[in-house]
């Protein structure tokens, strides 16, 4: 049992997750390191022990509901108290956007609903199961994505488009009925970033795109909840 400030990141094997881990264990954090693929998350975690660095691993599949139980029963056989939840995982499930298959004329449902159940309800599954443990006190992020903005909805892309709109929606939602809380969530685009969804067109390096991640996650008491930030900036919705 740890009485360490913990942090758990949700697909941690790689990209924005696994950097995230790596920076919050650098500033004094227990991360509970999760991912899907148990053996690239496993890697990971060995990956940042030889860093030096404190941190834990245990499977996690975002849209198993047993998952995340199993999650929970894990964080309280070894933890106390939940101060951070970084909800990053998430898929692209359209076609690239330069594709013409991309238009929401030729949308597959089943893409959508896909998008939605990893995007957004994922992180509804862990904000539901997670944040009781926090005890009043913490913070949470939900890693949208500016292509989820309303205000500059563009074409294309219309299941990842949808489920980060949705899940703008979730953090609004959490906000409010966490007002009476120390409890801050909220939503931040990473900017574009050279990631295997981003790819390598992307103008930003991984840990630059890590940046407004780990500022939303260790916000100070006055810190802001229910909004949208890019880079520590706020943008809207
Ligand atoms: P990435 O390298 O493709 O990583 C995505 C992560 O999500 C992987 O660890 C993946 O694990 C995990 N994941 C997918 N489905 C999962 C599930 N059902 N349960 C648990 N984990 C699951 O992409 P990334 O760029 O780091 O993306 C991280 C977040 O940033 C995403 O939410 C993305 O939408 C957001 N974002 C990225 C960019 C960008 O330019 N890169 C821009 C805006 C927003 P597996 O290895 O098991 O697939």
């Amino acid at each position: 049992m740890t009485n360490k400030s913990v942090a758990i990141v949700t697909g941690a094997n790689r990209g924005l997750g696994l950097e995230t881990s790596r920076q919050l264990a650098r500033l004094g954090h227990h991360v509970l390191m999760t991912s899907r693929n148990e053996v690239d998350g496993q890697a990971a975690q060995q990956m940042l022990l030889n860093e030096g660095l404190d941190v834990s691993y245990h499977p996690l599949d975002v849209r198993s509901e047993a998952s995340v139980l199993a999650v929970v029963q894990h964080f309280r056989q070894h933890h106390k108290r939940l101060q951070i939840l970084v909800n990053n995982a998430g898929i692209f499930p359209d076609p690239s956007p330069e594709d013409s298959e991309s238009s929401v004329f030729n949308a597959e449902i089943e893409n959508i609903l896909n998008g939605f159940d990893t995007n957004t309800l994922g992180p509804l599954r862990l904000c539901q199961a997670l944040i009781p443990l926090m005890d009043g006190e913490g913070c949470v992020v939900n890693v949208s994505s500016g292509m989820g903005q309303l205000s500059e909805m563009g074409g294309c892309c219309p299941s990842y488009r949808l489920s980060k709109t949705a899940l703008n929606a979730l953090t609004r939602i959490f906000s409010e009925e966490l007002k009476q809380t120390q409890i801050k969530i909220n939503s931040i685009c990473p900017g574009w970033v050279r990631t295997d969804m981003g790819g390598k067109e992307a103008t930003l390096s991984i840990p630059e795109g890590v940046e407004g991640i780990i500022w939303a996650a260790t916000l100070a008491d006055d810190g802001p909840s229910g909004g949208f930030f890019r880079f520590g900036k706020p943008i809207e919705w």
